[in-house]
């Protein structure tokens, strides 16, 4: 719902128009993230970059593409999990060290980056940017090791937390995936060219067929004899992939963790129905990111679904300011309420997640407004209570509703007749692999915690004051 996610990664090997197929790609993968995109090329002798804040649609032209020559291609599309939204942070990063150029392109949030950089700089090293990524190419450049594969194991082994990684050196395309899965990456193939994805809908923009996912700990190296499979690590015994993608971040079309997004979402929405049955007249989703959880619900409700709510797709950032008797309107601009369905109405309203929750109740007057007889708020995924390290953009613990207030409470400030999240228990049931998950923002047991860089204000704030942090949660081995 809201304008701001994570990131999104892709990569291709061997394509007459490389850049062009990783535009679409970073097309098709916009919702991951919306404030700025980048793609490097390398047409074999050199190498060839764009990087700018803004949409995709705004950040490349034809002028740009056709200057951004070559066959292969790594891109990005970033809404900053760490680091400040400034142009050296935007990605793909690129460095020009021993082994030649490098660049990468990063999903998910490492958790030793301040102590890696912390002892970089105090050797000497100096840095350009403020994200945790830079350290993945500093330690490449200081690796001793003889091939460059070499030195982007021995970096990646040194690596904690999420990381999902496409790489492009002269004449290569390299990906790699943390041992626990945090992010999900997957590999494709056009005929003879083969492309990265963080998810797999950018395939179908460009024509290209799903091949596989990168296994967690694996790195893929696209080179002149096709795809050679390497290894830095062993996966974890219990992967943890982020189970939030399923829930909000990954478009319902894709195919991303072994599994259909779309299939996941629909069976949230029907296990939420069946622990938290109502009676009501209509079932609305909030657009877009709650319609499939809400057509799950209304097939096994039996409730009818309706588009009581109305998306204005084309709201990017704004600068009005509104007159004080424009109330909610930041909510207003996206949403409109269908009053003629929803007057006189009994409404379940099927949204994905709260976070703060301000949306939500902005949301619930609007609909009363539009007539609403009752409102019964039904979440697809339990209470959202401590923040994600692992690159996902949630507010500090403070300022999740759900960390500080009781179902009840949250029924109340919400202003709705009733009020149920998803268990935990039934979000683990719509998965096919229960135990491979992490769920530490409902359950505080984080599987790797950070070294003291809790978000990305703090990392920040640290990387300029060089402050220590001691919040330690619980851990979840
Ligand atoms: P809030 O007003 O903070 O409660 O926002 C809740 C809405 O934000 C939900 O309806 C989700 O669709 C959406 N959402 C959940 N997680 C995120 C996230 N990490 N980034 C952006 N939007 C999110």
């Amino acid at each position: 719902m809201k304008l701001k996610e994570e990131c999104a990664i892709f990569g291709v090997y061997g394509a007459d128009d490389a850049a062009q197929i990783a535009y679409l790609g970073l097309y098709a993968l916009q919702h991951r993230g919306q404030e700025s995109s980048g793609i490097i090329t390398s047409d074999g002798e050199c190498v060839h970059e764009h990087r700018a804040l803004g949409l995709v649609s705004k950040v490349y032209d034809e002028d740009v593409l056709s200057k951004l020559t070559g066959r292969i291609a790594i891109g990005h599309n970033r809404y900053s999990t760490m680091g400040l939204s400034s142009i050296a942070n935007v990605q793909p990063l690129l460095v020009d060290c021993k082994a030649g150029k490098i660049a990468v392109a990063h999903n998910g949030n490492l958790v030793n980056a301040v102590e890696l950089r912390r002892g970089m700089e105090a050797d000497g090293s100096i840095f350009r940017s403020t994200t945790d990524s830079e350290v993945i190419l500093h330690l490449i450049a200081r690796s001793r090791a003889a091939t460059l594969e070499e030195m982007i194991i021995e970096a990646l082994r040194k690596l904690q937390g999420a990381f999902s990684l496409v790489f492009l050196t002269r004449d290569r395309v390299i990906a790699a995936r943390d041992t626990r899965g945090f992010r999900p990456l997957c590999l494709g193939r056009i005929g003879d060219a083969y492309v990265f994805a963080s998810e797999s809908c950018a395939f179908d923009i460009i024509g290209a067929e799903y091949v596989r996912e990168i296994a967690p700990g694996e790195v893929c190296v696209l080179g002149s004899g096709g795809p050679e499979y390497l290894r830095f690590a062993e996966p974890e015994k219990r992967l943890r992939r982020c189970i939030f993608e399923f829930i909000y971040f990954a478009r319902p079309d894709s195919r991303i963790f072994g599994e259909n997004v779309d299939k996941v979402r629909r069976k949230l929405g029907r296990r939420l129905a069946i622990e938290s049955s109502v009676d009501a007249d209509l079932v609305i989703a909030v657009p877009d990111s709650s319609n499939t959880i809400a057509l799950g619900f209304s097939e096994e409700s039996k409730i009818p679904f309706e588009l009581g709510l109305i998306r204005n797709h084309y709201v990017g950032r704004t600068f009005i300011q509104p007159r004080q008797s424009m109330r909610d309107w930041d909510v207003r601009i996206k949403f409109n309420p269908v009053r003629g369905i929803l007057k006189g109405k009994r409404i379940v309203v099927v949204d994905d997640s709260i976070v703060r929750g301000s949306t939500m109740r902005k949301l619930v007057s609007i609909i009363r407004q539009a007539g609403a007889r009752e409102i019964h708020l039904r979440i697809g995924s339990p209470p959202i209570t401590h923040s994600c390290y692992y690159g996902i953009d949630t507010p500090t613990r403070g300022e999740l509703i759900a960390s500080s207030h009781a179902v009840d409470q949250i029924r109340d400030y919400l202003g709705v007749d009733s009020l149920h999240y998803l268990s935990i228990e039934g979000l683990l049931t719509c998965v096919e692999d229960p135990d491979g998950y992490c769920i530490a923002c409902f359950s505080g047991k984080y599987p790797i915690m950070p070294d003291g860089c809790l978000h990305k204000d703090v990392f920040e704030n640290r990387i300029g004051c060089g402050e220590g942090f001691g919040v330690r949660e619980e851990l979840d081995i």
